[in-house]
């Protein structure tokens, strides 16, 4: 399994630091709003890629944070006349509601900056004991010139930095001692959060809290580190100078950056007004499009947003979907009988197809190949299953099919079939409450049953239901 590296600039042999396991953080949103489908984008990708390392037999630990304290947030605050942490409660809900739409596993933890400030403190207070760092007047800035791998991952020189930061030094922070320092820590405005710190009273910069956060719940050392392109400098620089000044060890072994996503061909910013959060886009299409269309594309590829697109890719999820439609209609009705002879030869046809996905995935995740793979099994299904097909056959196929879409986090069992599993677990309930003699009990579920349009039959082989 190869990864494109942002430290090596090449495709790297993915080897584990622990044997069957991952390791990996992904820097979450600073939330003050919706998310839009930009921050989708790296939501929807390393969600691929953790269902891919499970798929391939892996333990994930997944942690991505959500930045709770921020100007922005504060801004928001502010402008609304409530605390900043009212503004980012409902924000992590919101986005919780979207991650669940586009069918996003929740992290293993997902940490909030706010509940790990004594932790970046302690880690603050480590680099400014070795040197890595200074407090003027409350402020405590990281000493970049002092890490001399600054730059490895953006392949910045700091020789270049410096001259372009010395224009930037008229706007202020004269107090530093070099323009490329950055703040760890700096003290409160008025009504702003604050924290208590051996410097002052205030809040941790942006950068500590990603180091902290990772270390904490990840170690040392981890795997894979991953966000969107546009924190490769400074905000990735800057956690490696932090974390590898405090540890003296490798931060993390492999980098991951995802392209950005552009709209109608523009970026897509606030000020152009071209801005789509995940909620918009949720009125007019199920977020599972949104999803196979974000996947689509290979996630090192500028992608490009547009109505035209997510309709194609509505088109393309449908294929798909009427697909495994059409095996659970003639799963239905075939007799259970076993696969025949031709049946089975085909079934070991499928090799194939997991060949050719797997081939696209341990390609540094070519998700858009995985896909065409998915199609070419769409294609065989299609083309050799029909009313006379046995159960086994097209339980197979269908089994199959559901794993491959289950990596892309594509869903192709409809509400109707989760809900028949809840049936069955009611109806499990209910048999138990009459065992123990609880007819009330009983009684409820048959009335919650019903009111959900499900009539039970007491017949002599058992319970059954049917849809009234
Ligand atoms: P932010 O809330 O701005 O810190 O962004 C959260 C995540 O979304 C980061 O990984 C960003 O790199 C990523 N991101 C923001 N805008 C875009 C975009 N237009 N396309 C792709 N990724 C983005
Ligand atoms: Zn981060």
């Amino acid at each position: 399994m190869k990864l494109y590296n942002t430290v090596s600039k090449k495709k790297e042999e993915f080897i584990p630091l622990e044997e069957g396991k991952v390791k990996m953080y992904v820097c979450g949103p600073t939330v003050y709003n919706y998310i839009h489908i930009g921050n989708a984008r790296p939501m929807i990708v390393f969600d691929t890629v953790r269902r891919y390392f499970e798929y391939k037999g892996y333990e994930v630990n997944f942690v991505s944070n959500f930045t709770d304290v921020d100007d922005k947030i504060i801004n928001k605050a502010k402008e609304e006349g409530v605390e900043a942490s009212a503004i980012s409660t409902k924000f992590i809900e919101e986005c919780k509601k979207d991650m669940e739409a586009m069918n996003i596993k929740p992290a293993t933890k997902h940490p909030l900056a706010t509940e790990e400030i004594p932790g970046m403190v302690d880690m603050i207070k480590t680099l400014v004991y070795k040197g890595y760092a200074y407090d003027k007047d409350g402020t405590v800035y990281y000493r970049t010139r002092k890490f001399k791998d600054y730059g490895k991952l953006s392949h910045k020189n700091i020789d270049d930095l410096r001259t372009g930061e010395r224009e930037l030094k008229v706007t202020g922070e004269n107090e530093k001692e070099d323009p490329l320092d950055f703040v760890l820590w700096k003290p409160k405005k008025e009504g702003e959060p604050a924290w208590e710190s051996p410097w002052s009273a205030g809040r941790p910069g942006w950068h500590i809290e990603c180091s902290e956060m990772a270390k904490k719940y990840l170690g040392e050392e981890i795997d894979i580190h991953a966000g969107g392109e546009d924190l490769i400098f400074p905000h990735h620089e800057n956690e490696i100078a932090q974390s590898e000044a405090v540890t003296g060890k490798t931060f993390a072994k492999y980098w991951l950056h995802n392209a950005f996503l552009n709209i109608d061909n523009r970026k897509m910013s606030k000020s152009l007004g071209n801005f789509r959060t995940v909620r918009q886009i949720s009125e007019q299409f199920d977020l599972q499009v949104l999803r196979f269309f974000m996947l689509g594309a290979h996630y090192r590829s500028p992608l490009n947003f547009s109505a035209d697109l997510m309709s194609s890719a509505k088109n393309g999820l449908e294929r798909i979907t009427n697909a495994a439609d059409h095996l659970k209609f003639y799963i239905s009705k075939a007799q259970n009988v076993t696969a025949t002879q031709e049946e089975k030869k085909k079934l070991e046809e499928m090799i194939m197809f997991k060949a050719s996905f797997e081939k696209a995935m341990d390609d540094d995740f070519n998700t858009a190949d995985a896909l065409a793979a998915i199609f070419d099994l769409v294609r065989f299904i299609n083309s050799s299953t029909d009313e006379n097909s046995t159960k086994e056959y097209l339980q197979g196929l269908f089994d199959f099919l559901k794993e491959l879409t289950g990596v892309m986090g594509i869903i192709v069992e409809k509400e109707e079939e989760i809900l028949a599993a809840d049936i069955e677990k009611l109806i499990e309930e209910r048999q138990n409450a009459r065992k123990e003699k609880d007819f009330k009990r009983a009684d409820e579920i048959r009335d919650e049953l019903l009111a959900k349009g499900i009539v039970l039959e007491d017949t002599r082989e058992g319970v059954k239901w049917k849809r009234a």
